[in-house]
């Protein structure tokens, strides 16, 4: 009877795959695609489960024959079957900034994938801040777990938390994504930078993608360093990326199904809440960039749909108008497909 082995793919150099079969301990095999799956433009991504051919254990190698179904796939970072994103920020050195700390958040949000928010580096601020912190990011509608590379505080917590589950690190640079994945994972080996001068940019400039096996199962995916992830969602979805807007939701409605919560009659979410301004400020680029891509899918047209089933010419650019259905669901197909964090 002929085993069936499967495994998980760690890395993609070129043309090879690094894959840590299920039953195997150590040090990954190195594999290539059958050809049948070249043929077949079947994609391997890091984090793709696969069945194993022809294992050669002296050498370490074999061959992809199958890929199985995925359950998430995120393009930026390239990454099959990821559980949870765990968004680390720090609370000083660099201080938190509630803008950029948004703004990731909403992206994370825009992905399939649970969010983990960690503030690290809690060992640099007092309780009464982290307090006032807690209490303000609960508002928002999150849970933050502190914890401290150098004290070690909430560690352990986290360790819990990505235990058994494909899981992908983000954040600014600076925050101590690599200190920390070092510490989970001892043979990780990611060079840990100093907070550099004004730009304080990422060390890492290549779009590589690493998992890292975790001592208490589950894998760590490292993500390249970027300091403003985009804000590429269509206009109309934003809203659903905000957990008060959700909450608000929930006990009432707006007068229009369409509302993007600005100006219109009866909105239900308009108003005093903190993040609105951030909602507002994102909303403007979403539309900005809907506009935009308007514009280059449709350069010919001269009457464009407005919201609430009202015509205005295409060249009064200062409103948002809202695309046919169509469109809408190309922009959603083509956002899906871009989805990053
Ligand atoms: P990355 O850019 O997010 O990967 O951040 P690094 O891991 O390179 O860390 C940036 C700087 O923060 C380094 O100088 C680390 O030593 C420091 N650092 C990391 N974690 C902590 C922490 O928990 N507390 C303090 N005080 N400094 C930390
Ligand atoms: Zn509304």
């Amino acid at each position: 009877m002929n085993q069936v082995w499967v495994g998980t793919v760690l890395a993609v150099q070129a043309n090879f795959y690094q894959v840590q079969l299920d039953e195997q301990e150590g040090t990954p095999l190195l594999c290539t695609r059958r050809s049948r799956l070249k043929k077949i433009g079947q994609r391997v991504m890091v984090g793709d489960r696969v069945r194993v051919e022809d294992p050669d254990w002296s050498g370490l190698r074999g061959a992809i024959a199958q890929v199985y179904p995925r359950t998430t796939e995120l393009s930026r970072p390239p990454v099959a079957n990821a559980d949870q994103l765990l968004l680390v920020f720090s609370v000083d050195q660099p201080s938190l900034d509630p803008y950029q700390l948004s703004r990731f958040l909403v992206k994370g949000e825009s992905t399939s994938l649970s969010l983990c928010l960690c503030l690290n580096k809690s060992d640099l601020v007092s309780t009464e801040w982290k307090e006032e912190w807690c209490h303000r990011l609960g508002q928002w509608g999150y849970v933050p777990l502190f914890i401290s590379v150098v004290s070690g505080q909430g560690l352990a917590e986290l360790e819990q938390q990505l235990a058994q589950r494909v899981t992908i690190v983000a954040g600014p640079s600076g925050v101590g994504k690599s200190s920390l994945i070092n510490t989970l994972i001892p043979n990780a080996h990611l060079r840990v930078g100093k907070v550099s001068g004004k730009l304080q940019k990422g060390r890492h400039t290549t779009r590589h993608v690493e998992l890292f096996k975790l001592p208490s199962g589950g894998l760590l995916a490292d993500t390249p360093g970027f300091n403003q992830p985009d804000v590429d969602y269509p206009p109309e979805a934003l809203g659903d990326y905000f957990p008060e807007v959700r909450a608000l939701m929930k006990v009432d409605h707006c007068q229009f199904s369409d509302c993007l919560h600005r100006e219109e009659p009866d909105c239900a979410i308009r108003g005093d809440w903190e993040r609105y301004e951030h909602y507002l400020m994102f909303l403007q680029e979403a539309i900005a960039r809907q506009e935009q891509r308007d514009r280059q899918a449709d350069p010919e047209s001269t009457l464009k749909r407005k919201g609430h089933n009202t015509y205005e010419p295409k060249l009064n650019t200062k409103k948002y108008r809202r695309p046919s259905r169509r469109t809408q669901q190309q922009q959603l197909e083509e956002w899906y497909k871009d989805a990053e964090i």
